[in-house]
């Protein structure tokens, strides 16, 4: 009976495909139930403990467990990783459908640099995206492109999303900001998709993107919600710099009640001391607009300089973890400041930072 038990179980394991190709079955099924018990405790601790500045003990533990579990080369096919992503998103769309934001913002991090921000007057969206279905994996044989077509949420979550949200900016042409099924569902309910103009070229959806101009000061009106609200919208004129890159709109947004929040995209003036004319601009947004939330990327290589220009009352990271790269370029909670030179630790000694991940959400009163 014992012998026939272990045939059964060695059988079913060697038959099943691995997440992971470089592990043995054994290992491989360890990788799994280990994920799943250390994203029950993460999700234990997140649901407690809400993000807070400072950021509470607990919360760093708990996020730095979660960086140990998406380092693993192949989480995105991790059916425990793909069910805590689902299940906090499924969460956050809930909430943005039932909560009645009556004073300052409301701020969620979706998936991944993607955020909502929510006043009492309107609801905004940038760099919405279902998730990769595929990554990066820099094995044994070198680079390879891994199929993940389960990781990203479904698209009727993505048409709820649309439907609770007055507009949607996306930063750059780069899958992982510019996910063509979601500016379709806000498009096809007559809201606007503001982008920049090589924001999916050569497709019908270019020409249906609103494109404002990429000038730094310049307040433009954009007609939302039907018409009913003129929004202030600066779109700065940035860049993806990384040895070449493409336009990356780096947009302020002024709601009717004079709450003023930026999304900067995937901003990055590297290398040195080539790609540093936006910083003329950088530098000087704080001299002409109050910034009172910046929603960064957490990898831009002189951040702190970054973040001095705009002066914000509040710092919300983002982009940790991208799991569509490989696992080196997944950059951790606990900050691998080596990697890019990258200086957030000193932004976070410096600004109130405010580290969320997948479906969190925060509600900041900026200060007069
Ligand atoms: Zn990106």
């Amino acid at each position: 009976m014992r012998i026939l038990f272990s045939f059964v179980a060695f059988a079913s394991v060697v038959c099943a495909d691995p997440i992971n190709p470089t592990l043995g079955p054994g290992d491989d099924a360890f990788n799994a139930r280990q994920s799943e018990s250390f994203l029950a405790e993460v999700s234990k601790t997140l649901d407690t403990v809400p993000p807070a500045v400072p950021e509470p003990r607990e919360r760093a533990l708990a996020l730095r467990l979660l960086d140990a579990v998406l380092h693993d080369t192949h989480s995105p096919n991790q059916p425990s990783v793909q069910a805590f992503y689902h299940a906090r998103m499924e969460h956050a769309v809930k909430q943005i459908e039932e909560m009645r934001v009556t004073e300052g913002l409301q701020i969620w991090k979706l998936y991944n640099h993607g955020f909502v921000v929510c006043t009492p007057s309107i609801t905004v969206a940038f760099d919405l995206f279902r998730g990769p279905a595929r990554f990066r994996w820099d094995g044994p044989d070198g680079r390879k492109g891994v199929e993940s077509p389960e990781f990203p949420i479904a698209d009727a979550l993505a048409d709820r999303l649309a439907a609770q949200c007055d507009v949607l900016f996306i930063s750059h042409e780069h899958r992982d900001h510019a996910d063509p099924y979601i500016a379709e569902a806000f498009l096809k309910l007559g809201k606007p998709v503001v982008a920049p103009e090589s924001v999916f070229g050569g497709t019908p959806l270019q020409a249906r993107a609103t494109h404002l101009k990429r000038e730094a000061d310049t307040v433009q009106t954009l007609p939302v919600q039907g018409g009913t609200i003129q929004l202030q919208v600066v779109v700065y004129p940035g860049h993806q710099y990384q040895n070449g890159g493409p336009e990356n709109n780096v947009t302020l947004v002024i709601s009717p009640e004079g709450h003023s929040f930026a999304h900067n995209g995937d901003q990055i003036n590297d290398p040195y001391p080539q790609y540093q004319e936006d910083f003329k601009w950088i530098d000087t947004v704080k001299d002409r607009h109050r910034v009172d939330v910046l929603m960064t990327n957490c990898w831009s290589n002189d951040l702190l300089r970054i973040v001095r220009g705009f002066d914000p009352q509040l710092v919300v990271p983002g982009h940790e973890n991208e799991l569509g790269h490989q696992m080196n370029d997944r950059v951790p909670f606990w900050g691998d400041a080596q990697f890019l030179q990258l200086n957030l630790s000193e932004v976070k000694a410096q600004y109130p930072t405010l580290t969320m991940t997948w479906g969190e959400t925060y509600r900041f009163t900026p200060k007069r």
